[in-house]
């Protein structure tokens, strides 16, 4: 049996990031796991949810005042839901117990949330897929952390990284762009879904979509995976 380890560094990541590659996997039928590695407690939806602003989505004004849990439980639903939607079977989405606070992800600990998620697995059997670290451009913190750890993985595991969809290059020769199927694509609209819900009084709150709405919309539009070859 193939098992695919995602390592998707935030609530999302899964998606617009790492998705199309996922979507394959779970077609071809790979045993697809995927590992959060931070708690996405650091992003600005928090504030702009009980500031009382309006949003292009929703009428009236936000005053939602949700504590740190309360929030971060809002964003592992989506996350959860997410990786549902798109073919993982529920006992292979792992939350790592070892996750870092949003943007304080390191490649150590990175590493050690690789290492954790995959003992008990032949490393043979395993593949590690997250994102490239990609320097050269201004890249999330914790994006960088997890493509780091993969690269020191690589003598024992297959790594297989992928490129951030928002900085793509605008030349991707050298790279292999997928491009989903429509059994695949219909999976990846679902696992967006879940990122706009917007059900307050039930813990629901779009934080995904609140957040980098213009990326999901650009990803819909054109949903691809880089991956780089090495
Ligand atoms: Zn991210
Ligand atoms: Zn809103």
């Amino acid at each position: 049996m193939r098992h695919v380890f995602y390592f998707s560094p935030h609530q999302d990541d899964e998606l617009t990031n790492l998705g199309v590659d996922l979507s394959k996997e779970v077609s071809v039928g790979s045993a697809v796991h995927v590992v959060l590695c931070t708690d996405g407690s650091a992003s600005g939806v928090k504030r702009m949810l009980c500031r009382g602003d309006g949003c292009r989505w929703h009428t009236g004004a936000h005053h939602y005042t949700l504590d740190e849990p309360a929030f971060v439980a809002a964003r592992d639903a989506e996350f959860t839901e997410s990786c549902l939607a798109l073919g993982v079977p529920r006992e292979n989405i792992v939350i790592s117990p070892l996750r870092a606070p949003d943007s304080m992800l390191t490649a150590d600990r990175a590493e050690q949330i690789m290492r954790q998620a995959l003992s008990g697995y032949a490393p043979e059997d395993c593949v590690i897929k997250t994102l490239a670290p990609t320097s050269a451009y201004r890249q999330n913190p914790d994006h960088t952390a997890v493509g780091a750890a993969a690269e020191r993985l690589k003598g024992e595991y297959a790594v297989s990284l992928l490129w951030e969809f928002i900085l793509r290059p605008a030349d991707l020769t050298g790279f292999t762009v997928l491009r989903p199927t429509e059994a695949e694509l219909s999976r990846i609209k679902k696992a967006a879904a879940g990122y706009r819900l917007w059900q307050p009084e039930r813990g629901r709150y779009a934080v995904g979509y609140h957040s980098v709405a213009d990326e999901f919309d650009d990803f819909l539009k054109q949903p691809i995976g880089i991956a780089v070859e090495k």
